[in-house]
């Protein structure tokens, strides 16, 4: 094994500052306080190059879903990388794992899905989600429907069509986005958006959004709707048990296409395979990514329809898209080991039954400090918002202040939780044990009086 500790911290650090420009983060800030250096990991546990373990509340980023360490992953690539380490899909080529993975995950989705496009990640598959819908309506003799409507503080990726179907107004402002023919409606987010409404009400409400647009846009203008069934990185918004059959009869009615954008929720996040039949309605398109791999190697994809997919096939001669990494054998190969290891030690069956109930249970008491305004979560998946007042749930007047203190103290304390503004949120690797889940809430409560302290609340 590599000693990836044989240089210090402030060595990896230097180099890191002076080379290396982090996703999603501001330069300058980073290069004061230096990069935690994070450089091995196993099980639930991440170890940073000081020797310390920290608790990845966070399953990496929403992707290590079967943990770290497991040699059936490592064994899959490094066999496939002797065997076939990269041939493309292009020009009537095809290899075993990919094809392997396709069969294996019309098996695990919904049954109108039968085929796949793979991609290299979440964002790629929806830029090809944008391209697909729209070769669908021309081909179907309707090329105006082309607009693509979306939700504000959505996450969809970060490629040009990713951070425009997202609907996150700091993405946008950077870049000159979103591209033409994209709208975003309300998201549903009955704690901040709610008041004076009841969950179910509000559902309603939040989804009738979507037939407004669509009145307003003309429904032979829309292509599309698109929508995390839990949005993750916008703060885990769980939409009200009305919201999704209400979206569900709306694209119906208005014969609009539907999205679900399965990359946090698919591959029993939610205690379900996909977070779609979790919240019962019927996509006709699918985002994969994360999950699929358990993050071990990069990979998304488009599960089609065989709706669409059969307009594809039967009326449009070549697609004009795809890319080299499409169907690579090596991703493939760890996805089938990965999906397989979500089978035979019944993961998500265990999220459904046991540990998520026991996750969500000892999550809601969390609710009774001071500064928590709700707690929500479903499976493996949770947040919790901090306020200034449970009652009126004022957020405290600093908005997102308190939730990077918060988070701040929950990475000294060897936990890793994420800071969505005032939102802390988890979505741990789905093998989070019920002694490790209680190591979960114990530092989660004991951040939260130290937040609570240095805002000087009392508790
Ligand atoms: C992470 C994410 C994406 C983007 O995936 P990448 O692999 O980062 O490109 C898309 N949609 C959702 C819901 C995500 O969480």
């Amino acid at each position: 094994m590599t000693q990836p500790t044989s240089r210090t911290t402030a060595q990896w650090q230097a180099d890191d500052t002076r080379h290396y420009l982090h996703p999603f983060t501001d330069h300058k800030q980073l290069a004061g306080v230096g990069a935690r250096i994070i450089t091995r990991a196993e099980g639930v546990y991440l170890y940073d190059s000081d020797g310390k373990q920290i608790l990845d509340g966070m399953a990496g980023l929403w992707c290590v879903n079967v943990g770290y360490g497991r040699r059936e992953l490592a064994e899959a690539a490094y066999r496939q990388m002797l065997t076939l380490p990269y041939y493309n899909s292009f020009f009537k080529s095809s290899n075993p794992p990919a094809i392997e993975l396709a069969t294996l995950l019309a098996q695990v989705t919904p049954p109108q899905f039968n085929r796949v496009f793979y991609t290299g990640s979440g964002s790629e598959a929806n830029d090809t989600n944008v391209r697909l819908v729209r070769r669908y309506w021309d081909l179907k003799g309707e090329p105006s429907r082309h607009i693509i409507i979306s939700r504000e503080n959505a996450y969809h990726g970060s490629t040009m069509a990713g951070a425009s179907l997202s609907g996150m107004k700091s993405m946008h402002a950077q870049g000159g986005l979103p591209i033409p023919g994209i709208v975003h409606i309300e998201q549903p987010y009955w704690f901040e958006n709610g008041a004076g409404r009841s969950p179910e009400e509000y559902g309603l409400h939040a989804a009738r959004q979507l037939e407004a647009a669509i009145e307003r846009l003309g429904a032979g203008n829309v292509a599309a709707f698109i929508g995390e069934p839990v949005q993750g990185a916008g703060g885990v918004i769980i939409p009200p048990e009305t919201y999704w059959p209400e979206i569900q009869r709306i694209c119906d009615r208005y014969g609009i296409l539907l999205i679900a954008d399965e990359v946090v929720c698919g591959f029993g996040r939610l205690g379900e395979w996909f977070g779609c039949t979790a919240f019962g309605f019927r996509p006709d398109l699918m985002t994969v990514a994360k999950g699929i791999t358990s993050g071990y190697q990069p990979l998304g994809g488009v599960m089609v329809s065989d709706k669409v997919a059969q307009v594809l096939i039967d009326r449009g001669g070549e697609f004009y898209h795809g890319y080299t990494y499409s169907g690579h054998p090596v991703a493939c190969a760890v996805a089938v080991r990965n999906i397989r290891l979500l089978m035979d030690e019944g993961i998500v069956e265990r999220v459904r039954t046991d540990t998520g109930p026991y996750l969500q249970r000892r999550w809601r008491e969390l609710a009774a400090h001071p500064l928590v305004g709700e707690a929500r979560g479903v499976g493996f998946i949770a947040a919790l918002e901090l306020v200034a007042d449970k009652v009126s749930r004022r957020f405290l007047p600093d908005r997102g202040a308190s939730g990077l203190i918060c988070r701040d103290h929950c990475f000294a304390n060897g936990l890793v939780m994420r800071a969505v503004q005032d939102t802390m949120i988890i979505a741990p690797p789905l093998v989070m044990a019920r002694e490790q889940i209680d190591e979960l809430i114990e530092k989660a409560w004991r951040c939260l009086e130290l937040t609570a302290r240095d805002l000087g609340m009392r508790t």
